[in-house]
This record gives C-alpha cells, sequence and structure tokens, in this order.
C-alpha cells in the first residue's frame, strides 16, 4: 500500500512537471497579446480602388506580430486569423477572453465618402481605461511621429470587439483606403511595414510602463 502511495505522488509530480513545461505561457505567465486582423473571408470590410480592406489588415496583423515576437522578450503574440477566413465579431472577443490575453488590438483600415485622410485609434467608453487609452494614445504618436501620418486621434466607440473583451483594448484604423494617396501607401510595403512598426513600437513602450 506505502509503495503504492508513492508511485501516486510521484506519478502526479511527473505529470504537473511535464504539463508547466509544456505550456511555457501557463508557467512562466507571460504577457499575452491578441493581435486581430479586421474582417475576412465573405466580410472583405471596405473597398479602395485596387484593394479590399481584409487584406491589408491582414498583411499589417502578421508582421506587426513578427515584429513583437522577434523583439519583445515574455510576450506571445496570438492571431485571430492568419488567412483569409470569415471570423464573426463576437468569435474575435470569445477568443482573446478565452486565451486570458492581456491586451487586444484590433487592427482595421477606414473608408469615407468625402475626402478623408489620417489614422485613428478607438477605445470604448467605459472599461478598460486607463490602459486601453494608454496604448491607443501611444499608437497615435508612434503613428504621426515616426510614420509622418495625419493624427485624428484618440475616439471613443462601442465596438462589439471593444465592449466583449475582458482586457486593455484598442481598434486602430490605419488609413483611408477610400483615399488614392492613402490606399497607395497602405498597398505598398514600405507602408505596411512602417505602421505596424509604429504598432509595434507603442506596445514596446507600453510594456516598459507595466514594469
Ligand atoms: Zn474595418
Amino acid at each position: 500500500m506505502r509503495h503504492g502511495k508513492y508511485a501516486y505522488i510521484i506519478m502526479w509530480g511527473v505529470l504537473l512537471a511535464l504539463f508547466c513545461t509544456s505550456v511555457p505561457a501557463l508557467a512562466e505567465g507571460r504577457f499575452k497579446i491578441v493581435i486581430d486582423a479586421g474582417h475576412g473571408g465573405r466580410d472583405q470590410g471596405a473597398a479602395g480602388r485596387k484593394t479590399q480592406e481584409k487584406d491589408i489588415t491582414l498583411k499589417i496583423a502578421q508582421r506587426t506580430g513578427k515584429y513583437i515576437r522577434r523583439r519583445t522578450r515574455g510576450v506571445d503574440v496570438i492571431l485571430t486569423r492568419d488567412k483569409d477566413e470569415f471570423i464573426s465579431l463576437n468569435e474575435r472577443a470569445n477568443f482573446a477572453n478565452f486565451c486570458q490575453a492581456d491586451l487586444f488590438i484590433s487592427i482595421h483600415a477606414n473608408s469615407a465618402r468625402g475626402y478623408a485622410e489620417g489614422t485613428e485609434t478607438f477605445v470604448w467608453n467605459k472599461r478598460h481605461n486607463p490602459w486601453s487609452l494608454k496604448l491607443a494614445q501611444l499608437i497615435q504618436e508612434e503613428y504621426t511621429e515616426r510614420g509622418k501620418r495625419k493624427n485624428r486621434g484618440v475616439k471613443k466607440a462601442n465596438f462589439a470587439v471593444l465592449r466583449n473583451t475582458n482586457m486593455p483594448a484598442v481598434l486602430t484604423e490605419v488609413g483611408f483606403i477610400s483615399n488614392a494617396q492613402e490606399e497607395k501607401y497602405l498597398r505598398s510595403r514600405r507602408g505596411r511595414r512602417k505602421l505596424a512598426y509604429c504598432i509595434y513600437q507603442a506596445v514596446k513602450q507600453y510594456l516598459e510602463t507595466l514594469k
């Protein structure tokens, strides 16, 4: 009986050790960022002359993820989608909640009937402040100073992905694809990389404020 009891304890010890090493994020309490590429699949989002919003958002989300993964320690990046597929707004928010993400960044491109230019980042009205607001401000500063994009500021909106996520969350609009000049910038690899780099830099500074 005695040996059986020890064997039982050792078995659970081994299983626990295996579990912790196979799930490093759990073991080390790593910081998790969910990056959400807006739209996808049958939902193309806004349409420019040559571009669909869903393609721009995916490329910028992937590039932002790469910058954060390569240049930031102790951070896990999870994308809501890594290809052209449809995901509902609720699924995106539920996914971030399920992952117990520490930060949620939704990437979109803007569209307007008349002339419009520039970047803007949204936070939800009531919850998440001041951390959502902090990240939104950092992103807008980066777009303006590093990216030389026109700054339309930080705004409040009752978007589902902001309302239904349980962590600091922002939705950032990287430019207007209805504007031919901005569409050209968003279509260029250089433009997309610059914007992704701005978001990465904002995340980096955000993480520094947490230390
Ligand atoms: Zn959108």
